[in-house]
Parts: C-alpha cells; sequence; structure tokens
C-alpha cells in the first residue's frame, strides 16, 4: 500500500476514534443527572414547602377556633350560673360573646379555605409525587443503559486504539510527524483528495509536478495552498 494510503487509514480510524470518545464524553454528560427528573424533584420540593405552610395554616387556625371556642363556653357559663348579679355586667358579657362568636365565625369561614387549600395543595403533592416516581424509574432504567453503552464504547475505543497504534507503525516517522501535524492545524482534515485537478481540501487547483508527485506511490505530495496531503483515487 502506498504512503498516502497508510495515512488516509489512520486518519480514517483517528476520526472513528475521535468520534467515538465524542460519543462517549456525550454518555457521560447525560450520566450527571436527568434534567426532567431534576425538574419534577424541585416541583416537588416547591410542592412539599406549599404543603407545610398549608398545615401550618389549618393548624394554627383550629388553635384559634379551638381558644375563641373556650373563651365563649366560659363566658357563656357565668352569663348562666348566676354568679353575676349587675345587669350591666350581664349586658356587657353578652356583648363580649357576641362579638367573639363573630369573630369565631370568621376564623371558622378561613379555616374552610385553609382546608380547601391545603386539600388541592395535597392533590398537587400526590401528582408530583407520582411524576417524580415515574421518572425516577425512567432514569434507573436509562442510567443501566448508558452504564452499558460506556463499556461497550470503552471497549470499542480500546480496539480502535490498538489498530490506530498498529497503523502507526506502517508510517515512516516523518510522515507521520506531518500528518500529525496537519491533522492539529487542519480541524483534524490532514490528507484531501485530488478531484480534477483541485485540492479536495481547499478546493484550489493543484500544479501538474505536484499531481504527479502525487500520483507516485512512494512519494508524499502536499496541496500548495493547504499543505494537506494529497491522496490520489
Ligand atoms: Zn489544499
Amino acid at each position: 500500500m502506498s504512503q498516502v494510503l497508510e495515512i488516509l487509514t489512520l486518519q480514517s480510524l483517528d476520526d472513528e476514534a475521535a468520534a467515538l470518545r465524542a460519543a462517549l464524553a456525550d454518555i457521560e454528560r447525560r450520566l450527571q443527572g436527568d434534567e426532567e427528573l431534576n425538574a419534577a424533584r424541585r416541583d416537588l420540593a416547591a410542592i412539599r414547602a406549599r404543603q407545610e405552610t398549608a398545615r401550618r395554616d389549618q393548624r394554627r387556625l383550629e388553635g384559634e377556633v379551638e381558644a375563641l371556642s373556650d373563651k365563649i363556653a366560659a363566658d357563656e357559663k357565668k352569663l348562666y350560673d348566676g354568679s353575676i348579679h349587675s345587669p350591666k355586667e350581664l349586658t356587657n358579657l353578652q356583648h363580649e360573646v357576641d362579638t367573639l362568636k363573630a369573630s369565631r365565625a370568621t376564623h371558622e369561614d378561613a379555616l374552610i379555605e385553609a382546608l380547601d387549600a391545603a386539600e388541592q395543595v395535597n392533590r398537587e403533592a400526590a401528582t408530583a409525587e407520582r411524576r417524580a416516581r415515574v421518572l425516577e424509574g425512567r432514569w434507573q432504567l436509562q442510567q443501566q443503559e448508558l452504564r452499558h453503552e460506556v463499556l461497550r464504547l470503552g471497549d470499542t475505543i480500546a480496539r480502535v486504539d490498538a489498530k490506530r497504534d498498529l497503523q502507526k507503525t506502517r508510517i515512516p516517522p516523518r510522515s507521520l510527524h506531518l500528518y500529525e501535524d496537519l491533522r492539529r492545524r487542519k480541524g483534524g482534515m490532514a490528507v484531501s483528495r485530488l478531484t480534477g485537478g483541485s485540492c479536495g481540501g481547499c478546493r484550489v487547483s493543484v500544479p501538474d509536478g505536484i499531481r504527479r508527485k502525487a500520483l507516485a506511490i512512494s512519494d508524499i505530495a502536499q496541496c500548495p495552498n493547504c499543505e494537506r496531503i494529497l491522496s490520489v483515487g
């Protein structure tokens, strides 16, 4: 095989290894976490915080209604047990009881609203929990698949790297150095095809002398414009 064909083979192995490494990096990035699941967990945490607030509101209002009821019961007891004789005092006490009852009614309305709100947020929490569970399950499966894929890609990369190492031994050191330098500088494309008298890398027409050199099996010809190694056929 000509030197250029050996180099071309190395270039396709290098391309393959680069593509495999990019695929591996992508999978490793995906293994960092599932965005949908993270969003679902955040939603659930926010709903749980609202649930806690709703529970606190409910407990506070229940406590207030209970305290008002106790106070009303105590006042009504005084009102009817004959311990107060002054009509003015009795009127005042009756007035206080009426005020307390009005306040209790307001608190009871607020409590009903709080209970409705708590029920609503509980339903939301149940939905969010189900969603997070489903996504969690899906993520577990995905992780398994991704880990298998990491192993599979690791094996393939090792095989391709071994082929690359072997292929490098088939190329004279000077040519290999030229190839590696060009690959670095030319966006991974060190070898370009000579088609219709032009370089496939930069599309510039190549002089006859260089074209003839490219056709010679033992020689390496470079594009005078972009420096790429020219391959024929
Ligand atoms: Zn060129």
